[in-house]
């Protein structure tokens, strides 16, 4: 449930019903943003009594929220999550271009592909210094000295870096590194690294799982706010189905989807989407078209040598074409509203 105060609500009026929820044994949030202060209610077992909230005085409305996630949706918070990482903003009339290697593979490389994607228009480097490979046997990352790679590209180039943290035993480490820390598509329902997500102060890339529900990642997502982080960036980077013209299907109606019942950022990953670099620029714009708040693509000065995803990845002259294309996009797109 949320109640939601009156305009002229006094800080006394909205204690009271703070004390209240509390004495129901349950967590009362107060929701950031909009003229007046709302508070949802957590942890309440079954439905409660809006009568009951309605009595108190300066309580203007106590609405019943139907969807099963609470803090990630529109009900909760109508006002769209904008993230600032920097100078970076992340979220609703941003669009947001990050940009990298699948793997961090040496300080050369990335310097390289940082520069490069810097100079088309990216706003944030992503690199994978713990990978999550589907084989024991392929690279499994530069780890540490992979992490103090990115930090060598984030102080050279200035882009805010996005790393995985691939399980709860490095996240900590990941967090010292990363300005934005990725969870995984394999690792989207891990609950206890959600968990510790919802602990940091970095904001979080949550990627959609490959045989996920909307509602079961937007659920994902709820673990990590409900912890306290309000920082979740979402990524659609294409679900399994039968089709094998792709490594993925990019779902992306997923977007308009997560836009209307959620207020967190929603990007585009067309690379693991697809998995082929010739359907890269055109899911990306697409992905524009259609309303994500920014893209995730892999790029890579010599991708037939790229230790992973080298089929997917673009060279850099693509990812400017992209640019340039996606932004045009964006703008015909922004000035019509
Ligand atoms: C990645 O972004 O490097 C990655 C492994 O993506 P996903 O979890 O979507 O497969
Ligand atoms: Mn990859």
């Amino acid at each position: 449930m949320l109640v939601v105060m009156c305009q002229q609500a006094t800080p006394d009026e909205i204690d009271a019903v703070v004390a209240a929820i509390q004495a129901k044994g349950c967590t009362a949030r107060p929701i950031p943003g909009g003229e007046r202060v709302a508070i949802g209610i957590l942890h309440n077992k079954g439905a409660m009594e809006a009568s009951y909230f309605l009595a108190f005085p300066g309580v203007k409305d106590a609405i019943p929220v139907t969807c099963p996630y609470k803090l990630v949706s529109r009900e909760f918070q109508p006002k769209a999550t904008v993230i600032q990482v920097g100078d970076v903003s992340i979220g609703n009339g941003h669009l947001t271009l990050i940009a990298g290697p699948c793997a961090v593979e040496s300080e050369t490389q990335c310097l390289n592909i940082a520069r490069k994607i810097r100079r088309a228009g990216a706003h944030v480097f992503r690199g994978g210094a713990f990978k999550p490979r589907t084989s024991p046997y392929s690279f499994q990352g530069l780890q540490e000295k992979g992490l103090q790679v990115l930090a060598r590209v984030r102080d050279e180039t200035g882009l805010p870096v996005v790393t995985e943290a691939i399980d709860h035993d490095v996240f900590d480490l990941v967090e010292q590194y990363a300005d934005i820390i990725q969870i995984g598509t394999r690792n989207m329902q891990n609950y206890s690294l959600l968990r510790r997500a919802g602990q940091s102060h970095k904001p979080i890339l949550l990627k959609r799982g490959m045989a996920a529900t909307i509602e079961e990642w937007l659920m994902a997502a709820e673990y990590i706010l409900e912890g306290g982080n309000t920082q979740v960036i979402l990524c659609e980077r294409g679900i399994r189905t039968f089709a094998h013209h792709s490594r993925n299907t990019l779902d992306l109606s997923a977007v308009p989807v997560v836009l209307k019942e959620s207020h967190l950022p929603i990007i585009v990953d067309p690379s693991h989407a697809s998995g082929r670099r010739d359907q890269v620029i055109p899911l990306s714009r697409a992905a524009v078209a259609v309303g994500a708040h920014g893209l995730m693509v892999e790029v890579h000065d010599a991708p037939e040598k790229a230790l992973s995803d080298g089929a997917q990845s673009l060279y850099p002259e693509q990812f400017e074409m992209l640019c340039r294309h996606v932004r045009s996009i964006f703008d015909v797109f922004h000035s019509s509203h």
